[in-house]
């Protein structure tokens, strides 16, 4: 509602400028005109009636400079709102008048734009940036549209190009990593379709572009793979391993078939150990690995210490019970039993039993009222 409010404020300053100038009684006389039929639109939108808002603002015949501003931001407003279609209706009536100047007219083809960018319209949407950036090149405000376009279309060397136009402002490392990120891409498609010299060519470059990129050497160990050399491709999984653990869940299956073809599941659960130790997610894919090896040569005795004094996750726990079940000399039935409710406690400690559906706010107990956005009725358990 304030930014409904928001729109009045134009209108004092469009009052105020025309009655400065009272000397023409016509001009006078169309101010008044304009003044009753805006403030009628801005009362349909403050009674939530956007539609007949809408038919007052579109049929008003005399859009100039002055109000011209007021109804950009209020096809804008729409768009905010999620309703897009009239956004659409009133942008598309606005850059049908002739009394817009060139910057105006710029103005309103970047909102229409970014309306079809929200419809989902993107062939539009692209037409109408690529309109905008042939009249001003290397225009950042329609490079950045541009850039969500090609994204979403998976059009990867457009995006580089569109990223590419930021570069007048000095390129930042957020845009050379989405490059990076992009090539990455590429290489993803061609090694789909096995075309490995493809997929050589864009690591490279995508390794010119952000040589820290943790994804560009996940690509390299695949290509390595690929290409058959699983020493070398194991080396560089375990570097990845060790520089963001948070990778294990993605590259598990490729490590353990890499290490399995060059016989060194032994080395590869000694080098999830060593993680384990920084990161408690680890365990499930320790414990994974040790069962699938069979030859068991990892102790699990760290096990009991671990399921009683550390806060794990609840794969780590799961996939710690099925061990414990498999390995009856470790400790005994009761001893079972009593870890994992110890575990499960260390799990549950100050874990939130409720959030709020509204706007997701956890918290410990039934609520009638939710703390953060207000709304009643609205707390289920997570
Ligand atoms: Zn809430």
């Amino acid at each position: 509602m304030i930014e409904i409010l928001f729109l009045l404020l134009p209108l004092a300053f469009y009052s105020g400028w025309r009655a400065a100038s009272k000397d023409n009684k016509k001009q006078c006389e169309a101010s008044n005109k304009l003044t009753d039929d805006y403030v009628k639109g801005v009362n349909y939108l403050l009674s939530e009636k956007p539609d007949k808002a809408l038919e007052v603002f579109i049929n008003h015949p005399d859009v100039d400079e002055y109000t011209a501003e007021t109804y950009l931001l209020l096809g804008n407003m729409f768009r905010n709102r999620g309703e897009v279609d009239r956004a659409l209706c009133l942008h598309q009536n606005l850059m049908a008048r002739s009394s817009l100047n060139k910057h105006q007219k710029a103005l309103v083809m970047f909102a229409l734009g970014e309306d079809y960018l929200s419809a989902g319209m993107l062939d539009r949407a692209e037409r109408v940036f690529q309109e905008l950036l042939e009249e001003k090149p290397k225009n950042i405000d329609v490079c950045l549209p541009l850039r969500r376009i090609y994204e979403q279309t998976n059009e990867w060397e457009k995006a580089i190009e569109a990223t590419n136009c930021l570069k007048s402002r000095k390129i930042s490392v957020v845009s050379k990593q989405l490059i990076a990120h992009y090539y990455c891409e590429m290489a993803d498609q061609e090694m789909l379709q096995g075309n490995l010299h493809q997929v050589e060519k864009y690591i490279k470059k995508a390794e010119k572009t952000f040589k820290s990129s943790t994804r560009v050497k996940v690509l390299q160990a695949d290509l390595l793979a690929r290409q058959k050399y699983y020493k070398k491709s194991f080396r560089l999984y375990l570097n990845v391993l060790k520089q963001d653990s948070r990778l294990l869940s993605s590259l598990f299956d490729r490590v353990t078939k890499v290490a399995i073809q060059t016989g060194q599941n032994k080395v590869f659960s000694h080098a999830l150990f060593e993680l384990y130790a920084h990161d408690d997610s680890v365990l499930a894919y320790l414990l994974t690995l040790i069962s699938h090896d069979g030859a068991n040569h990892m102790p699990t005795q760290f096990l009991i210490e671990d399921l009683s004094q550390k806060k794990l996750n609840i794969y780590s726990i799961n996939k710690a019970i099925e061990t414990l079940q498999k390995t009856p000399d470790i400790t005994s039935e009761g001893e079972k039993l009593s870890l994992i409710k110890q575990a499960l406690d260390n799990y549950l400690k100050g874990k939130a039993g409720f959030q709020c559906q509204h706007c997701g706010y956890k918290m410990q107990d039934y609520l009638w009222h939710c703390p953060a956005c207000y709304q009643w009725d609205v707390v289920s358990h997570t």
